[in-house]
């Protein structure tokens, strides 16, 4: 089967099974939240995130305060997500780059983005794609395992610029924020980590782990 086929079976098995995925952390249509919590959820659950982020945006609200604001609170504020010392200084000299280089306003082009403070392809693109309705492949840890099972390139493969590279061709762009939304939701209810409830999986007909190609 060509991949192209395999990925749009993919795509409308996925459509169907979670008709509504959006994105799991709570930014409230603000880009920058978006840009902030995705920073935070590097080896968090969303679920910790959303929480963290109500205390966190309840007293710096925007970027200009979050600019301003003392590094040791937001340290403080972000402790429960892990590597809080990296993730604070990177969302606050992102809020300043943004204040003092953009006016506040996030910008559509993903190599500005990716000169912002702990930002890599995997936040410029779920920005691009929520918010600016730009696309791009969001190629977090399920997304890069199960396209990995499904055999799109061999399972042992992590690296997310690569997986972007190779699933970017096989999705329309305007389907693609959607899939990893809805990938995100498929790895942790069935295609799990650890073991695959692959007798409940609508793809057991194109997938390489199940056929023993992808082992
Ligand atoms: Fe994952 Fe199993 Fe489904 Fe393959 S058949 S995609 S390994 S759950």
């Amino acid at each position: 089967m060509k991949p192209e086929e395999k990925a749009r079976i993919f795509d409308e098995g996925l459509a169907k099974l979670y008709p509504d995925a959006e994105c799991s952390l709570e930014y409230k249509g603000d880009p920058w939240r978006l840009l902030v919590m995705a920073r935070l959820s590097a080896q968090c659950t969303d679920e910790r995130v959303n929480a963290v982020c109500r205390e966190l945006f309840g007293r710096f609200p925007d970027a200009r305060s979050m600019a301003d604001a003392p590094l040791e609170e937001i340290e403080e504020l972000v402790r429960p997500c892990g590597l809080f010392r990296s993730k604070a200084s990177s969302i606050k000299a992102s809020s300043q780059k943004l204040i003092g280089e953009y006016g506040g306003v996030i910008p559509h082009d993903i190599d500005r983005l990716l000169e912002f403070p702990g930002v890599g392809r995997k936040i410029a693109n779920l920005v691009l794609g929520d918010v600016y309705g730009l696309g791009g492949i969001v190629a977090d840890t399920h997304f890069m395992r199960i396209c990995g099972r499904l055999g799109f390139y061999g399972e042992e493969l992590r690296d997310a610029v690569r997986v972007e590279r190779i699933m970017d061709p096989l999705v329309p762009r305007e389907r693609q924020s959607e899939l990893c939304h809805r990938a995100v939701l498929f790895g942790r209810d069935i295609c799990q980590a650890r073991s695959p409830r692959c007798g409940e999986c609508p793809f057991t007909e194109i997938c390489a782990h199940m056929s023993g190609e992808g082992k």
